[in-house]
């Protein structure tokens, strides 16, 4: 299979020499060719320019990409997209004024995802997942990584991950799995947080190694959820089964997590809305990339994560959804470009930079996807004739995708 896409008006974030993340002024750049053509052999870029050096090859397939942007796929590094059911009677209540205390305290939250998920097959968990997989395709989402979490319990925990898996074996977009067994304590160990912490240490993790299910080992890291002796004590025990670290940190309150996850030296650091100088100081010279998560902002209406200041103080940052049933039911990561840029005040070219190559490295993946690179897999999207590319961010909630192709192929 030989693809050639031809007379594209601009191919943006074009990376001859490839890079694994863009940090700090770097990101202000989106290195970009107009009036350009690329080549695809089976799931590879094999080459591109500018069209006036386009040779007359013979290819299975063309297509004329005039007044259109031809751009990697989004790389949504964190989301909860397995999930049981969906919580919109809490959304009317939340408009209706009852706090998430409240809301929890009549078993909602995520103890309520886990009950639901908990009384669900496996196979209609699945058919449930994949419904919203097609759809962030249809997007533009070329890879996905998936959080476990809704089970908290050994058995629904390794039931979530075995349907991720079941996922990644069945859809061409790059999936990554992450254990994030401890999301919340469970209602039967509300008064032995020691005992659910061993049990996922003791119990789940074992097992999950086992069968070889998850990528990664996350913590919710937060008051009245995982302290940082906690957190501390599940990344170590994660490490030895060599998983590589995430945590959910700094969302409501900042005490010293993400200087714990550079200790650990953490693939990345999600949610940060909270964010103090600590923070950054930590972050600085780490392998760790910040994540930032704007639709649970506005969903939830908190703070949005300190973007200027991460970027002004050198560091790099991803974008992502945190598509889940509770803060953030949407996987529509054009949706977050957009609010990165409305409300986090990043320039397109950076918000673009957070949501591709960065969100790749967020996964442990940009020396593969994330960029127009030669010998990159050839996930790519290409929009409906737009003016520019800032165009992409400026008309938010409208949808400017007219292809995506995963893999060479095309999808949508
Ligand atoms: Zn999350």
């Amino acid at each position: 299979m030989s693809l050639l896409i031809i007379n594209i008006k601009s191919l943006i974030q074009v990376r001859n020499q490839n890079v694994l993340k863009v940090s700090g002024e770097e990101m202000k750049h989106l290195p970009t060719i107009e009036n350009a053509f690329l080549y695809i052999e089976n799931d590879k870029i094999v080459d591109y320019g500018n069209m006036e050096n386009c040779k007359n090859i013979k290819v299975s397939k063309t297509i004329d990409a005039s007044g259109k942007i031809v751009m990697p796929t989004w790389c949504d590094s964190h989301t909860h997209i397995v999930y049981a059911g969906n919580r919109e009677q809490e959304f009317v209540d939340r408009i209706k004024g009852l706090s998430y205390t409240e809301i929890a305290n009549r078993g909602g939250g995520i103890l309520n995802s886990a009950k639901t998920l908990q009384n669900t097959s496996e196979d209609d968990l699945y058919q449930q997942s994949i419904q919203r997989i097609k759809n962030v395709i249809k997007l533009g989402t070329g890879a996905l990584e998936i959080k476990s979490g809704y089970g908290l319990t050994v058995e629904s925990e390794l039931k979530m991950l075995r349907v991720i898996k079941r996922i990644k074996e069945h859809y061409p977009l790059k999936i990554k799995a992450t254990f994030l067994g401890a999301h919340a304590f469970p209602e039967s160990y509300l008064k032995d947080k020691q005992g659910y912490i061993d049990l996922i240490i003791n119990k789940m993790l074992p097992k999950i190694a086992n069968e070889n299910l998850a990528d990664f080992i996350d913590v919710f890291c937060e008051k009245g959820y995982f302290s940082l002796d906690d957190t501390d004590a599940i990344l170590t025990a994660g490490k030895q089964y060599g998983l590589i670290l995430k945590i959910h940190v700094n969302q409501f309150n900042a005490f010293g997590g993400v200087a714990l996850g550079v200790k650990h030296n953490a693939l990345s650091v999600d949610h940060l809305e909270e964010l103090n100088q600590d923070d950054i100081d930590a972050l600085k010279g780490s392998d760790t990339m910040p994540v930032a998560l704007p639709s649970c902002s506005y969903f939830l209406s908190i703070p949005y994560t300190p973007a200027r200041q991460i970027i002004d103080s050198g560091l790099p940052l991803a974008l992502a959804t945190d598509y889940n049933p509770g803060s953030t039911p949407s996987g529509n990561m054009n949706f977050v470009v957009s609010t990165a840029c409305i409300k986090m005040k990043m320039t397109p070219e950076e918000a673009i930079n957070a949501a591709t190559i960065n969100g790749a490295y967020a996964m442990g993946i940009s020396n593969e996807y994330g960029s127009i690179t030669k010998g990159k897999i050839a996930n790519l999207i290409i929009t409906k004739p737009v003016p520019s590319y800032n165009y992409l961010p400026y008309s938010f909630g409208e949808n400017n995708i007219e292809t995506v192709i995963i893999n060479g192929e095309v999808i949508t």
